[in-house]
């Protein structure tokens, strides 16, 4: 009403600038969908063979995972550069859909930023209707019905909650690609960095190769296979960061304990029948929550005031795990394990 199509060279510029915004986010968000972020085949090794030594060995898809893969337990496939799994676009963004994705992102950021630019001045004039008729320009007064108007205000308040929120996962997004991370190397950095090591051994995050080169890794030069064959910086082992991971996670299993279940547990993320104040306090995270039995036994591997993460386990054996997730911390009594004999020493968790 305000800035008809052919009114002037500005308003066919704002509605052009306003289709192309529309027509990249749907475009890039089915690409980032359809493409999908590119997969480590099934039952993958390392060219040389000694370089195996280096990787985690991924059971689910029986093969090693390469620098950077992760195995998504959604996808069930290890997912080459994995940054994290999109319920969006229902599918992970990794190495072949991480620039789609990002530019899906900021074309919907800007489109709404727009949308909301001319919604609002659309309210205002509508809202100031008097002032406008008796001052402004006859031709372009601004009224709206009840309906427009609880549609306009409505479609305002999506488009606002789009530039926070959306805005808000670009900025992250962005700054990970300046480093050449992904969130989940995020993780592995801000670990590696706080664990104790000795004088000589600096951990040197091996892919940071500057900021221009990073951003243009992602989105003009994606790399080779997204298997390998990444670049690292002078003086890094091409496996520095799984040579990382593996020490990282030896260190998860040196800290680990035991647990016996000794209330079942079906699965809930809001289980209440465990007390309410369990349920109000469930782990800010979509990661799985695992159902367990009576006499299950669980490696515990993170603590929180009312709820555990840990590996549920088949057999006695700790390497027999056969699914990991949170469950309430009332279900469990902590067990050590001394001269091979298991023994009670906590009691039961409230
Ligand atoms: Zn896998
Ligand atoms: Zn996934």
């Amino acid at each position: 009403m305000w800035l008809p199509f052919f009114s002037s060279w500005i308003s066919v510029g704002v509605y052009v600038l306003f289709l192309f915004l529309v027509s990249s986010t749907l475009y890039n968000f089915f690409c980032a969908m359809f493409i999908g972020p590119g997969y480590v085949p099934h039952g993958w090794q390392p060219e040389n063979v000694s370089d195996c030594r280096y990787l985690q060995y991924c059971t689910l898809c029986n093969g090693y995972k390469s620098p950077r893969a992760h195995h998504c337990r959604k996808c069930k496939r290890c997912v080459m550069k994995m940054d994290h799994h999109c319920p969006w676009i229902n599918n992970c963004c990794g190495h072949h859909n991480h620039a789609k994705f990002t530019l899906f992102l900021i074309s919907a950021v800007c489109g709404c930023i727009l949308s909301s630019v001319l919604l609002f001045i659309g309210l205002y004039r509508a809202f100031r209707i008097n002032w406008y008729f008796l001052y402004g320009d006859h031709q372009y007064i601004v009224y709206l019905t009840v309906y427009q108007l609880a549609f306009t205000v409505f479609s305002f308040g999506l488009a606002l909650g789009v530039v926070l929120a959306v805005g808000g996962l670009f900025y992250v997004q962005m700054k990970q690609i300046i480093r050449n991370e992904t969130s989940i190397e995020n993780w592995i950095v801000i670990k590696a960095v706080s664990r104790p090591r000795t004088d000589d051994d600096v951990f040197i995050y091996p892919y940071n190769l500057g900021w221009w080169k990073n951003i243009k890794q992602v989105f003009w030069e994606p790399q080779g296979n997204g298997l390998t064959d990444w670049p690292v910086v002078q003086g890094c082992h091409p496996y520095t960061l799984t040579i990382e991971q593996i020490i990282q996670k030896e260190d998860k299993k040196a800290r680990k304990k035991q647990y016996t279940i000794v209330q079942s547990y079906n699965g809930s993320w809001f289980p209440i029948s465990k007390g309410f104040r369990t349920c109000l306090s469930p782990p800010c995270s979509d990661e799985y929550r695992i159902p367990l039995t009576v006499g299950d036994k669980v490696y515990v591997t993170r603590w929180r005031k009312r709820w555990l993460y840990g590996e549920k386990c088949s057999t006695n054996e700790a390497e027999d795990c056969d699914s990991k997730g949170w469950f309430p911390r009332c279900c469990a009594v902590e067990f050590t394990t001394t001269d091979g004999e298991v023994t009670k020493v906590s009691k039961k968790l409230s």
